[in-house]
């Protein structure tokens, strides 16, 4: 399949999880092999010169760990504030349906090292943000951002500015 049919899967479900949002749902994608093996390539061939990637919890995960596996390299979740045993460090963010705190882990991180940081969906940009701002506070260094789909209304992509960002679809 190649990467348009793809990304032709991804359903779009208005009003989840609450009135007036448009939902992205890629759980099509994930569930057809040869998509998800298009979405996956596709955005490991954005990634150049990486050390290790970082996923954001939780539709990134999948995304994440497929990419980093497929460049040999290792993946560190972002998870939602209370998940993680050992954290390394805490950011407030807002998201399109409320507000929220995400938490990278304690010493996954080597000072220097250059991260991809993936998702599925950039709404408003503020996890991603978020999620890059922890990754400088472990003191690694943002490589770029690829996102599967991104909302251009939101123009989550001016909360990035100044940041790598690959999306292989805007909507
Ligand atoms: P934002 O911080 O506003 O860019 O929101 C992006 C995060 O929230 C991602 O982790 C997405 O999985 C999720 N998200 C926000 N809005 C949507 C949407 N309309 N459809 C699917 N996921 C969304």
């Amino acid at each position: 399949m190649d990467l348009t049919e793809a990304l032709a899967l991804i359903r779009r479900v208005p009003d989840f999880p609450e009135p007036g949002v448009m939902f992205q749902d890629i759980t099509p994608v994930l569930g057809t092999p040869s998509a998800f093996k298009a979405v996956v390539d596709a955005m490991a061939g954005t990634l150049d010169d990486v050390d290790t990637v970082v996923a954001i919890d939780a539709r990134g995960f999948f995304f994440g760990a497929a990419v980093a596996y497929s460049l040999g390299l290792g993946v560190i979740p972002v998870r939602k504030a209370g998940k993680l045993p050992v954290v390394g460090g805490k950011a407030s963010y807002s998201l399109e349906y409320g507000t929220a705190e995400l938490e990278i882990p304690a010493g996954v991180i080597e000072p220097g090292q250059r991260v991809a940081v993936i998702d599925d969906v950039l709404a408003t940009g503020g996890t991603a943000a978020a999620a890059c701002e922890l990754v400088e506070l472990a003191k690694g260094e943002v490589a770029g951002i690829t996102v599967v789909l991104e909302i251009g209304a939101l123009d989550g992509r001016s909360r990035l500015a100044g940041r790598k960002l690959d999306t292989l679809l805007t909507v």
